[in-house]
């Protein structure tokens, strides 16, 4: 059973993954709509229960084993549904193993620091999840449309040549890597969302007084930039998708197959980590058996009630007017008699 979980799931991902050093054409390679056929909503609801249930069980065995760490970086465009994401598929998990961090427009002290500084202060410790909603792909995304976030970020000169963007995806790459090497698994999710559903969701966003907060006038601006994102977002995914840390394209026009993917994929990483509840060596075992005979501590002598006991000899009275401190009785008190 658990066999055939395993391979189903390892199916279901394979569409969605970008395969390393192919070029990526958003809009021609990968449908926003699309719902593996055989997928209705119904049965979605079923998979994605297996699917959180898989998870939780693996995210304890990852704490316990303590020696992985998993970090997941998710991106989309606006309305994306990064946040219904991330509540859905993390919806049965410890929350003490999983950090969450959102990552907006950079305060004056990221801007003093290299431009990885303050995702790698973010980054999960070994036994947890880390979920980076936006990520350090923002450096080759939003940077990239909008080059005066480059202006802000104080680079030398020769640092902002018109190589910087291949520099970035090389230095990207080169990080995630290292974070590889060292037993951190990089599992990276593009929710990828048609124009049109945007479109959609803006206007349930401006028309629903509940959901007016989720809108912003920056949201349509950058929807005027579209093109230039799927460019961007093209380009990224053709640089970026490794055999160390490969991208999945994640159908999001639809909430609920964009979620049960993007547990899929989790689920898929962790099945290949395999991590285990550490067995207890016979060193320890030993150290909490039950002691054996011989070891046994001789039980401890109970004191005899004082009425049994032989009288104490009573100190000697020491004359009144004499000093008492050549008789064996230093610490007794001397009793002089006050001059008259
Ligand atoms: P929500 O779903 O609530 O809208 P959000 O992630 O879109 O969440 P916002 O506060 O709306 O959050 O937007 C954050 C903004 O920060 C985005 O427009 C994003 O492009 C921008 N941002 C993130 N990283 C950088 C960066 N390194 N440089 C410049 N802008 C960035
Ligand atoms: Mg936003």
């Amino acid at each position: 059973m658990a066999d055939e979980r395993v391979e189903r799931i390892a199916e279901f991902i394979k569409p969605l993954r970008v395969k390393p050093g192919s070029k990526v054409n958003l809009g021609k390679d990968f449908d926003p709509g699309y719902k593996a056929d055989y997928l209705k909503k119904k049965d979605g609801v079923e998979l994605l229960k297996t699917g959180t249930a898989m998870l939780a069980d693996y995210q304890a065995r990852l704490a316990a084993q303590d020696t992985h760490g998993v970090l997941v970086c998710l991106q989309a465009l606006d309305a994306g549904g990064k946040d219904g994401t991330i509540r859905h598929v993390m919806s049965g998990v410890n929350p003490q193993g999983v950090r969450v961090s959102g990552f907006k427009v950079p305060s004056a002290e990221e801007l003093d620091h290299d431009y990885l500084w303050r995702y790698a202060r973010r980054l999960p410790a070994r036994g947890e999840i880390g979920i980076f909603n936006r990520s350090h792909y923002e450096e080759v995304l939003v940077v990239r449309v909008h080059p005066e976030n480059l202006d802000r970020q104080k680079l030398p000169k020769e640092a902002k040549g018109r190589g910087v963007w291949d520099r970035r995806y090389r230095e990207i790459n080169d990080w995630e890597r290292y974070l590889s090497d060292n037993g951190f698994t990089v599992v990276k999710l593009f929710l990828n969302l048609s124009k049109e559903e945007q479109r959609i969701r803006f206007l349930k966003r401006i028309d629903r007084p509940e959901k007016n907060w989720k809108f912003s006038g920056a949201d349509a601006r950058e929807r005027r930039r579209w093109d230039d994102y799927q460019k961007a977002f093209s380009e990224m995914l053709s640089a970026t998708s490794t055999d160390w840390a490969p991208w999945y394209v994640i159908p999001a026009d639809r909430k609920w197959f964009a979620r049960i993917s993007a547990g899929a994929v989790l689920a898929h990483t962790l099945i290949e980590l395999d991590p285990k509840y550490p067995t207890v060596s016979p060193d320890t075992r030993g150290s909490c058996a039950p002691p054996s005979a011989s070891s046994r501590p001789r039980r401890p002598r109970v004191p005899l009630p004082t009425r049994m006991l032989p009288p104490m000899p009573q100190p000697r009275k020491a004359p009144a007017t004499r000093a008492a401190t050549r008789t064996g009785a230093a610490c007794r008190v001397q009793r002089t008699r006050p001059p008259r």
